[in-house]
């Protein structure tokens, strides 16, 4: 008989990673992937635990099938991920209606909590999480066209609000030759854009090579043919010497956007928080890569309410953002993670962390809006993503927007998904560029 299970994959495109690999572990050893949790003979829930918001996604998601496993439609409940190695000692207790965990250094053991629950057993499994990075294939679940690139697990940086490295552990590259040989897979199978990921990019090749990596591997991708697109995420500041910098400029498969998450700029928080360089170094390191990189898309990541975080400082953040116009940001309001140094920092209140990243939202708004009309009269090339029924366009994405987080681009053309279009941009509305398709 068929033996059912649906995956529900919370978090980041690191997590994504993960839950693509159990999709291929547990599709090997003959067990099927349903939509739904609803009739499944079991679920599994890949969680984040990064911060509450996600802790509370990820209980909610588990409250859910819960209930479904209450009324006897659903088997049983695999929980993995973050959220699982952040409270192994309690969140069965909390959650008792979990029949299997995996910490995240035994989400390779999917197949033995499959068959556990199967049989009405419980399981539990808690590797260490700092192990090098396991080499298992995977289903990719992204696209058309476009995967996900990981690089490197856990992070050595220790940012003071970040539970991260407690959660993922110390920083492990892999080996440059798997990543290749899976890049050339990859691309075998019609990928054309690689979107490369790891917490801290910039990290590669230290712990296995001695030194930085990251050009080194770029200029290898670059060569892998049918990849179009390379696309860099989660760059560290200070982290950035000429060599990447020049590979950056001059390798035409690298995207010119690039995705620095800067957190703050005030040097005393900067400080505090534990965070490499000052917000001098930021600055001049924004205007280096601009004038060596043109047509550079910038992203970042910003957190409001950050411990020693007073009027002068975020109106210092505020008064940075309008000079540095970043084009895309993520803001996020403070959240003190217990275990982590910021967490017992005196901080402003969680309604100010929440207004001022509401403030920095709207001036980022503006930011945007203007960048997307900057591009309007612009020919641009496009990966095409999909039809949207709705529209009746063709909608897809430029280079200056990577999936789930950026804009799109809306147009009429004959472009079929998974492969580029150049369009002409002729409206831009809400972060969305609309065109025609033009011959290339
Ligand atoms: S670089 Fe800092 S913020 Fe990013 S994952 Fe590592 S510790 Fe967390």
């Amino acid at each position: 008989m068929e033996k059912t299970f649906a995956m529900i994959s919370l978090g980041c495109a690191k997590n994504l990673v993960n839950s693509e690999q159990m999709l291929y572990l547990l599709s090997e050893a003959g067990y099927t992937l349903v939509p739904e949790a609803e009739g499944a003979d079991f679920a599994v829930v890949n969680t984040c635990g990064f911060i509450d918001a996600a802790k509370s996604e990820a209980i909610d998601a588990i409250l859910e099938l819960a209930e479904l496993k209450k009324r006897k439609r659903l088997g049983a409940i695999i929980v993995t991920g973050c959220l699982s190695e952040r409270y192994r000692d309690s969140i069965t207790q909390e959650l008792p209606e979990i029949d299997a965990v995996l910490g995240v250094g035994s989400f390779g053991e999917i197949v033995n909590a499959a068959d556990a629950v199967m049989e009405g057993r419980s399981l539990q499994r808690f590797a260490s999480n700092s192990a090098p990075v396991d080499e298992i294939p995977r289903v990719v679940s992204t696209g058309p066209a476009w995967a996900y690139l990981r690089i490197a697990e856990g992070c050595d940086n220790y940012c003071a609000f970040c539970a991260i490295p407690y959660i993922r552990g110390h920083y492990r590259s892999r080996a440059m030759e798997n990543i290749l040989e899976e890049a050339r897979d990859l691309a075998a199978h019609g990928v054309k854009e690689l979107i490369v990921i790891a917490q801290d990019i910039t990290r590669y090749g230290t712990d296995l090579y001695g030194k930085r990596s990251l050009a080194a591997l770029c200029r290898e991708l670059g060569q892998i043919e049918g990849v179009e697109w390379i696309r860099l995420h989660y760059l560290y500041p200070d982290a950035f010497d000429d060599e990447l910098i020049d590979e950056i400029a001059s390798n035409e498969k690298i995207v010119k956007y690039l995705d620095i998450p800067i957190q703050h700029i005030n040097n005393n928080i900067l400080k505090a928080m534990h965070r490499r360089g000052t917000g001098e170094e930021i600055r001049a390191l924004l205007r280096t890569l601009r004038e060596r990189i043109p047509g550079l898309v910038l992203r970042t990541s910003l957190i409001t309410g950050l411990p020693g975080e007073g009027e002068a400082e975020f109106e210092e953040l505020c008064a940075f953002l309008k000079e540095a116009r970043i084009e895309r940001a993520g803001v996020f309001p403070f959240s003190p993670e217990e275990g982590t140094p910021a967490a017992q920092m005196p901080h402003p209140d969680p309604l100010t962390a929440q207004r001022r990243a509401e403030l920095v939202m709207e001036l980022q708004a503006r930011i945007m809006d203007e960048f997307c009309e900057s591009q309007i009269g612009k020919e641009l090339r496009v990966l095409c993503q999909d039809y949207d029924e709705e529209s009746g366009l063709l909608v897809g994405r430029s280079w200056a927007d990577s999936p789930d987080i950026d804009g799109l681009v809306f147009f009429e053309g004959s472009c079929p998904p998974g492969e580029m279009a150049e369009v002409l941009i002729d409206a831009a509305e809400d972060g969305f560029l609309y065109g025609k398709e033009v011959e290339a």
